[in-house]
């Protein structure tokens, strides 16, 4: 494409808004331009790029067998408050009402409309496993909209569901789309690790972020220098195989205490629902420690705990003690748990968590004498706010290092809280009714641009993986009033557009000053300079990164850059 018919508003001053430098360099080249705080236009280079990840991420979910589709933006507010969304999601929802005064809300996510779909459509278990995905705009009202693309109010993701009647089957749906997902962070040519999150209220023990390592990412992430192991400091303890207590001599006992709040008991006591961010306290309540699980901003006092528990004494546990709980079976930070000698408040919201954690189950029963390694093994055994730099890894192999991270993608295994709510189900081989298990992934792509450009830039500006790159050849000519110059150009931007190669023809007026700057910040891969030499036919090739110009004869050109 010709520069002089296209939008590409460059300058040089730093803006003053833009703390980072992806969001520094992608307004200062064109590619973006606020229109709102934490709203942005892409450009038509911005588009570009955009472009070239969604197409990416769309090539390698299409691989996985998930079918490409697109839900609205517009969602009616009866479908969130099926699942209870409508009040849990809180201030982060945009929402609206319609001339009617019927209340919407703008889609932060879409796991209420797909699900509404499906239990409409899907009847039976021939029908499973169904995975879809859209690449569409998303609406969040973060609280600080920052870092230009990083942190959105409005944002591009693809967000993918899948739908099974078994947890096997979502087990390979997940690793399925968890291997896509690190081709499409390869493909995108970053440096990423993907580490064990923390599943909140919803999940069970499998959920992973897709970190890029940044310093200006605002995940702090711990992993071993010498293993695969790795994970969101901010995660739980989760408790991962009960498979060994069916083995075990003595089998567990389920007891009922009748005692024993169950966290919706704690929940409305609290006056607070349950959802995700969720967060845990250990109080000793008389003599048990006693897991309360709550909202992160939501205040637990010794007060609300004796009369909900009817108890002499309350206070907090010691850091000590939780600890000792944590390494006993459960996190300090987790809705789960089952160990020894401990009281738990169950958490029965949470479905997928208490199946696969074998904690205390929908009716506030527990587990007596359950043996951390006899009973169950523990994934991220130790809780990792106590853990150092240089501490052994919790796999066993290596040492903990840490480093900030960019959420560039999430996968997660829902289980069926949204199918149990939304009345998802399906006749199973026996004929019997069953509800559907799901799982949810989410890509940001308009983060994942910005990403790239943190990991790959200089002084000068953006220096573009060619996967991503909006174009591979910039062509510049020197001084579009030389005829020589003017002709030579124009006939290598239509040989080379002929030979399929993404042109961009700087064939402005202006100084070779100024073009060669505006290069170096748009950060095209190639840039072949046509000059003095024009006459001889003799251009000047150079890449981005490299300090090297080659001298070549236009006929040899196509040739040495295919
Ligand atoms: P964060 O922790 O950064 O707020 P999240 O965990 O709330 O992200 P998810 O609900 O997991 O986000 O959404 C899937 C993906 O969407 C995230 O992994 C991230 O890449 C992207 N994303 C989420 N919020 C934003 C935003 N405000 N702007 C741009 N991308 C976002
Ligand atoms: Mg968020
Ligand atoms: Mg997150
Ligand atoms: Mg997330």
């Amino acid at each position: 494409m010709k520069q002089s018919e296209m939008l590409i508003p460059t300058f040089k001053e730093v803006p003053a808004d833009a703390e980072i430098k992806s969001h520094q360099l992608l307004v200062r080249a064109g590619f973006i331009r606020q229109t709102a705080s934490g709203v942005y236009s892409f450009l038509p280079l911005g588009k570009k790029v955009l472009r070239k990840v969604e197409d990416i991420v769309r090539q390698e979910m299409d691989q996985t067998g998930a079918n490409e589709m697109v839900m609205p933006a517009m969602q009616p507010a009866e479908l969130w408050k099926e699942t209870g969304r409508w009040n849990n999601f809180g201030p982060e929802l945009m929402r609206l009402n319609d001339r009617h005064d019927r209340e919407f809300a703008l889609g932060a996510t879409h796991e209420e409309v797909i699900t509404s779909i499906v239990r409409d459509e899907i009847k039976s278990y021939k029908r499973l496993p169904l995975t879809v995905y859209q690449i569409q705009t998303k609406f969040r009202d973060e609280k600080r909209p920052r870092f230009g693309l990083l942190r959105g109010r409005e944002f591009i993701m693809k967000d993918a569901y899948s739908f099974h009647d078994s947890y096997d089957s979502l087990d390979n749906t997940y690793q399925r789309i968890f291997d896509a997902y690190s081709t499409i962070f390869q493909r995108c040519g970053l440096n990423f690790r993907a580490v064990i999150a923390d599943s909140g209220a919803m999940g069970g023990k499998d959920t992973h972020e897709f970190m890029v390592l940044s310093e200006v990412g605002e995940d702090t992430i711990a992993y071993s220098d010498s293993s695969d192991y790795a994970a969101n400091v901010e995660m739980a303890p989760v408790i991962a195989d009960y498979q060994k207590s069916q083995e075990s001599e003595e089998p567990l006992q389920l007891v009922e205490t009748p005692n024993q709040k169950t966290m919706q008991d704690v929940a409305e006591f609290l006056n607070h629902p349950l959802e995700k961010g969720l967060k845990a306290l250990m109080f000793k309540v008389d003599d048990r420690l006693v897991l309360v699980v709550t909202r992160g901003d939501h205040e637990v006092n010794d007060i609300k705990l004796k009369n909900l528990f009817k108890a002499e004494s309350v206070e907090l546990a010691t850091e000590e003690e939780t600890k000792a709980a944590a390494g006993a079976g459960f996190g300090s930070l987790g809705p789960i748990g089952i160990a020894e000698g401990i009281d738990i408040v169950a958490d029965n919201a949470v479905e997928y968590t208490t199946n696969v954690s074998c904690g205390a189950n929908k009716d506030g029963f527990h587990y007596l004498n359950a043996n951390q390694g006899r009973d169950f093994t523990i994934d991220t055994y130790a809780d990792l706010r106590f853990i150092k730099e240089g501490d052994p890894s919790p796999d066993g192999v290596g040492k903990i290092q840490f480093a900030k991270g960019i959420e560039v993608g999430h996968v997660f295994k829902l289980g069926s809280f949204y199918a149990e709510r939304m009345g998802a189900s399906i006749l199973n081989d026996q004929g019997k009714s069953q509800t559907m298990v799901m799982g949810s992934y989410g890509i940001g792509v308009s983060r994942t641009l910005a990403a790239i450009v943190e990991q790959h830039h200089d002084e000068d500006g953006m220096v573009w993986p060619a996967n991503i790159a909006p174009f591979q050849v910039h062509l510049l000519a020197m001084n579009m009033k030389k005829d020589d110059q003017k002709q030579l150009a124009e006939k290598l931007y239509h040989s080379l557009s002929q030979a399929g190669i993404e042109v961009l023809f700087d064939d402005r007026k202006e100084r070779a000053g100024v073009k060669f700057a505006d290069s170096d910040l748009i950060g095209i891969p190639l840039r072949i300079t046509v000059g003095k030499r024009a006459e001889e036919g003799i251009v000047e090739v150079k890449h981005r990164t490299g300090a090297d110009k080659t001298e070549l004869h236009e006929s040899e050109l196509l040739e040495q850059i295919k």
